[in-house]
């Protein structure tokens, strides 16, 4: 049976990539993927739902450590006849590699959709595009918050849309605070970006190689362009 995604980590040389998981959504395969037989697909559905994971990616280079998207948050929602979302792991599964939000200098989005900014800040956005209270702060408010600026620019000027990031949970901290980086820009040593838009207008993946150049293969994050 399908099961989410565990914590596990590659190393690229001296640099490591942990997947840290924080939860996962029950979707109904049928708005996913109209029109798919799934009887020819045995294995693949658990209790008849197709279940994604939800997560980040730490990227530990160098003297820097970056996450790569904020995932779902502290949810547990149902979204009737579409999914059931649950989060809320991701604190712990840093706290388990020794680490506190305090540690992380770089938050980088490879887009805005909900399932990645999840704890962006101390409130939790929900699918409807209502968050619950009012944010005090960011997630993690010692790092610098890195996107596309087209991304924000999307995003910016659809409020509450489905699927999208909410204003009051997500966007409203944000501003001020967001700074646009460009395809082929450096993050941290030996970790760029890339533009690749389409999955959203702005969506970037991003690139992690040796930065000492002693390993020659690299490793692409690619958000949801798979
Ligand atoms: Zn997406």
């Amino acid at each position: 049976m399908p099961q989410p995604a565990k914590r596990s980590r590659i190393a690229i040389g001296d640099t490591t990539i942990t997947y840290l998981p924080d939860g996962f959504g029950a979707h109904n395969p049928d708005v996913l993927f109209p029109g798919v037989d799934w009887t020819t697909r045995p294995g693949r559905l658990q209790d008849g739902q197709l279940l994604l994971s939800f997560g980040s990616f730490l990227i530990c280079a160098g003297d820097q450590r970056v996450l790569v998207d904020l995932a779902v948050g502290k949810i547990d929602v149902d979204v009737p006849g579409v999914a059931h979302l649950e989060g809320g792991a991701l604190l712990q599964n840093l706290a388990d590699e020794g680490l506190s939000a305090e540690d992380i200098d770089t938050v980088v989005y490879t887009h805005l959709h909900l399932d990645h900014v999840g704890w962006t800040s101390d409130v939790a956005p929900l699918p409807n595009g209502s968050a619950t209270g009012s944010p005090t702060g960011l997630t993690f408010a010692r790092a610098r918050h890195l996107m596309s600026q087209d991304e924000w620019q999307y995003w910016s000027t659809r409020a509450a849309a489905m699927g999208g990031p909410d204003a009051e949970a997500v966007l409203k901290p944000l501003d001020g605070v967001v700074e646009f980086v460009k395809s082929g820009d450096t993050i941290a040593p030996g970790v760029t970006v890339e533009a690749t838009p389409g999955h959203t207008p702005g969506h970037l993946a991003i690139v992690v190689r040796d930065p000492s150049g002693t390993r020659t293969e690299s490793a692409y994050i690619v958000g949801d362009i798979l």
